[in-house]
């Protein structure tokens, strides 16, 4: 994600460290663990599985991770969530 493109989550260069060290050190582990967080109202909600909480960058870490867009969300999940059903059922039986 190029909002994430920035000196202070920079974590190394590819060209003088493997990939492997790179995605597993500390800072990566970091990174990742503080993106997995979520509000509590993301632990009970029915298009958790949609939403997935939202993406890192549009969570208050101030304010328990409640994603900014949550209740965009909702309202979309919730008026499209037949047709989302639908497309998904022809998709998986092409
Ligand atoms: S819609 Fe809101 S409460 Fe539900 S998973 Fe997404 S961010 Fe969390």
């Amino acid at each position: 994600c190029d909002f994430y493109v920035l000196d202070e989550f920079k974590l190394g260069n590819i060209m003088s460290s493997s990939l492997i060290n790179l995605i597993s050190s500390d800072k990566a582990v970091d990174f990742i663990k503080s993106s997995i967080k979520e509000h509590d109202d993301c632990k009970v909600c029915s298009f958790k599985n949609l939403c997935r909480s939202g993406c890192r960058r549009h969570k208050d870490f101030s304010d328990n991770y409640k994603n900014r867009f949550c209740e965009s969300f909702k309202f979309f999940y919730s008026k499209n969530i037949s047709k989302l059903i639908e497309i998904a059922n022809i998709v998986k039986f092409r």
